[in-house]
């Protein structure tokens, strides 16, 4: 009896809760990569039924973004490249990171290299990508950037409204929507499951550290020589790593690699690096912040991304490594 009493009193001073334990989902069907879910819950239905707001989520911003499938019925890009011009009241989220990006180009300056209207570019080396036969043609390539003018995309906050004034024109908000979706889910999971870590192919998002007494979440940089290897280790929380490198997509043709970041001022794939990494918190801006810094001089991305509160690190074409002291500070091991 007097055992029982204990017992029932040792619960009522601990709340006889469960402690939160470690959960994983894994998504294939949006953003065309694996996005991985991990996260601290008290069961595993409270971790699926925060899983079910999450996918969903996820479900929704693909269909918005996505440019190469018709998603009837959502006024995302898909409708808006196809719309012949016109102006189309287009769902607010567009809206919101179209004009984001626009402010952020603005906030660089002269420097813009990442085009959310380089799409008819794009489309011409995913061609020769998946034919991996050829190196197109400047010539073409001079033809596609012919609709590829910033200025040709009309935004109207107050009508909530989107014109290409040029109909060619075909957008590609490859270089910056995933990890604007991995914001808005990062902001969904701060306040229904506050630890957690969203890797999405290259784009890491953590909130609160994992709750089994570890400090931070531990994330790999993927060595841009050796991709099955990583670079390093850094540890983070309530924060964002995201990478652009040269080997994530590409086709090699006489020994040469032709890979998916192109440099609008020479239509060609950027060959300043191997690979960069945006360090800060917001992972939209992250997103952008390592497509830029790809395609800029070292000078010019520091500056950029000291402007916008970013760490960042750079690999180098002989493999050398250049990264600012806040992201030095996060290194656990492995930097070379
Ligand atoms: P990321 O992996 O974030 O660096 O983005 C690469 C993707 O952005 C590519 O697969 C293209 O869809 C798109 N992209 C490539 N080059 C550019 C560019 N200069 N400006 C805007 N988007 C680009
Ligand atoms: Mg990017």
């Amino acid at each position: 009896m007097a055992w029982i009493a204990v017992l029932l009193c040792l619960c009522c001073l601990s709340g006889c809760e469960a402690q939160p334990e470690r959960y994983a989902a894994s998504y294939w069907d949006s953003f065309d990569t694996l996005i991985e879910i991990i996260g601290y819950e008290k069961s595993q239905d409270a971790f699926d039924s925060s899983m079910q707001r999450a996918h969903a989520l996820l479900l929704r911003l693909h269909a918005v973004f996505d440019r190469y499938n018709a998603h009837p019925g959502v006024a995302g890009v898909y409708a808006l490249n196809h719309a012949g011009g016109q102006p189309v009241q287009v769902e607010p989220e567009l809206l919101k990171l179209l004009s984001e990006w626009r402010a952020l180009n603005d906030s660089g300056g002269q420097a813009a290299p990442v085009n959310p209207a380089l799409g008819t570019v794009i489309d011409i080396w995913k061609e020769y990508r998946e034919q991996n036969a050829a190196v197109p043609d400047m010539d073409i390539l001079q033809a596609a950037n012919l609709h590829t003018s910033q200025a040709a995309i009309q935004i109207d906050m107050e009508m909530g409204t989107v014109q290409l004034m040029d109909a060619q024109m075909q957008l590609d908000l490859g270089a910056m929507a995933k990890g604007y979706a991995v914001e808005q889910l990062a902001q969904l999971l701060d306040d229904i499951m506050p630890a957690y870590l969203i890797n999405a192919g290259g784009n890491v998002r953590a909130g609160k550290p994992p709750q089994d007494g570890r400090a931070h979440w531990t994330v790999a940089l993927t060595d841009p020589a050796q991709p099955t290897d990583h670079l390093m280790r850094l540890g983070i929380e309530d924060l964002s790593v995201v990478t652009s490198g040269g080997y994530q997509r590409y086709y090699e043709l006489n020994g040469v690699r032709y890979h998916h970041i192109i440099d609008p001022s020479t239509l060609m794939p950027g060959d300043r690096y191997l690979q960069t990494t945006v360090i800060m918190k917001d992972s939209g801006t992250a997103d952008y912040l390592s497509t830029a810094l790809f395609l800029l001089s070292y000078e010019e991305g520091l500056a950029l991304a000291q402007s916008l509160g970013a760490d960042a690190v750079w690999v180098m074409p002989d493999g050398t490594i250049q990264m600012t002291s806040g992201a030095q500070a996060l290194v656990i091991d492995g930097a070379k």
